[in-house]
């Protein structure tokens, strides 16, 4: 399993896997964080083909093309807010792992990226959401064996030394 997971610090934009997952909001029309930065790197052809979706349900997960992305496509899903834990944050933000692992394998794709979604501007505790992320991603790996290979992307260098020690302690 744990050949199956890689870990890397930077920006997930410049990542040319089948698909990076975008955190994105309800709306699909863009944001800040990484959502600002996918559209920024994309161009507006991606505006243009989120636009039809007609948004997405926090939980749930779309897929796009990736336009001028290095990565093939996009798979957009929508992270919880954080109320403070007892507003169903724990099992949406799996929710979020889980269908978009199932979208990319429905889909064919082999390699994914994932950045720490919700934990920016959405104020998921870190830690807590990087376990739920190793989890749901180890599941996943397990029931798509046609996905070869997850990349968590860490923005910061203290992110970073987080997935360190919840993969090290989550995989053997
Ligand atoms: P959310 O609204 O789901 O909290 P944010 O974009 O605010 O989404 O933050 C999600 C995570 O993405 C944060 O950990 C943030 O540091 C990280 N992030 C921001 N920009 C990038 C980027 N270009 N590449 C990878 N991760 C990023």
């Amino acid at each position: 399993m744990r050949d199956r997971i890689d870990l890397v610090q930077g920006d997930i934009t410049e990542l040319a896997v089948d698909a990076i997952v975008n955190a994105a909001n309800n709306s699909l029309l863009g944001g800040g964080g990484v959502d600002g930065a996918i559209h920024g790197a994309a161009g507006l052809d991606l505006l243009e083909e989120c636009r039809t979706l007609g948004g997405c349900t926090t939980g749930e997960a779309k897929i796009t093309a990736g336009y001028n992305l290095p990565a093939k496509h996009v798979i957009h899903t929508v992270g919880p807010v954080w109320f403070g834990g007892d507003n169903d944050e724990d099992a949406l933000l799996a929710s979020c792992y889980r269908n978009s692992m199932a979208l990319a394998a429905e889909h064919r794709l082999r390699t994914i990226a994932f950045p720490a979604i919700s934990t920016g501007v959405y104020g998921f505790p870190k830690e807590r959401a990087t376990r739920i992320a190793v989890r749901e991603v180890v599941v996943a790996l397990e029931r798509h064996e046609r996905i070869e290979r997850v990349t968590f992307v860490a923005f910061s260098e203290r992110d970073h030394g987080v997935y360190e020690g919840v993969i090290a302690t989550q995989i053997n």
